[in-house]
């Protein structure tokens, strides 16, 4: 078999991205894991194959029709994450396929993932997105209303929270960062604190290319990659 340069890059790049996951681990005396998500958006089926033919175990999508397209291609031999705004009517579309959803976002999503998941006598595990900064460009809770609305999803039994996901602004500004993530993780031992039943703090998602090795540091388990593995998207 020939050479697949494709493959050689890609190869490169992942292993690179394992490896600085470790040095943030490393640097601050961490003995626990991240979870390395590489988010696939846009690319073609080929390098979602190669990489997970070089032990990529989780693939994030953010758009419905994409993530199915992948499950129909690859099957569930990996574990599938729905890291973007996802629509009501849309949920019926992924319920069944997905690990965890790491954009809830408002309550009425809330309704139809709980009815969904009772009609298939399952539950679903999700992550609470907050927009730490208030950027109006991105979907999430504000940090002060986080708590108000764990309260209101403790009923729905059909729903398990599993954590919190940010996606910070894209900026060099390492403090600013540096506080954002401070300011999740903060949240999450708060929550933790609080004991809500059907609720565990067991990720915080965050760090992307841009900034995965802040976001370990501060605490991050799970860092959703695509750039870093697969270079500009185009
Ligand atoms: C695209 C995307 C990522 C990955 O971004 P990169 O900068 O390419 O690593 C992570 N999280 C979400 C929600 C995304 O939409």
């Amino acid at each position: 078999m020939g050479v697949n340069p494709i493959n050689i890059k890609l190869k490169e790049n992942l292993f690179n991205v394992e490896e600085k996951i470790e040095k943030s681990l490393l640097k601050v005396g961490r003995k626990d894991k991240v979870e390395l998500i590489a988010v696939t958006k846009t690319q073609p089926i080929e390098n979602v194959k190669s990489i997970i033919d070089l032990g990529v175990k989780n693939i994030g999508e953010n758009r419905v029709q994409e993530l199915v397209q992948r499950v129909e291609e690859i099957g569930q031999v990996v574990d599938y994450h729905m890291i973007g705004h996802l629509q009501s009517n849309k949920v019926k579309d992924i319920i069944d396929n997905i690990r965890l959803l790491h954009s809830l976002d408002r309550m009425s999503l809330v309704k139809e993932l709980n009815k969904r998941s009772k009609m298939r006598n399952k539950v679903i595990d999700v992550l609470i997105q907050v927009n730490v900064a208030e950027e109006m460009s991105k979907f999430g809770f504000k940090v002060s209303d986080v708590i108000p609305f764990i309260e209101q999803v403790v009923g729905y039994e059909h729903i398990r929270i599993k954590g919190l996901m940010t996606m910070a602004p894209f900026t060099d500004d390492e403090l600013l960062l540096r506080k954002v993530f401070k300011t999740m993780y903060n949240l999450k031992e708060d929550i933790s604190k609080r004991n809500y039943q059907h609720i565990s703090m067991e990720f915080l998602s965050m760090g992307m290319t841009n900034d995965y090795e802040i976001a370990i540091e501060e605490g991050s388990n799970m860092v959703r990659v695509g750039t870093g593995i697969f270079g500009e998207r185009y």
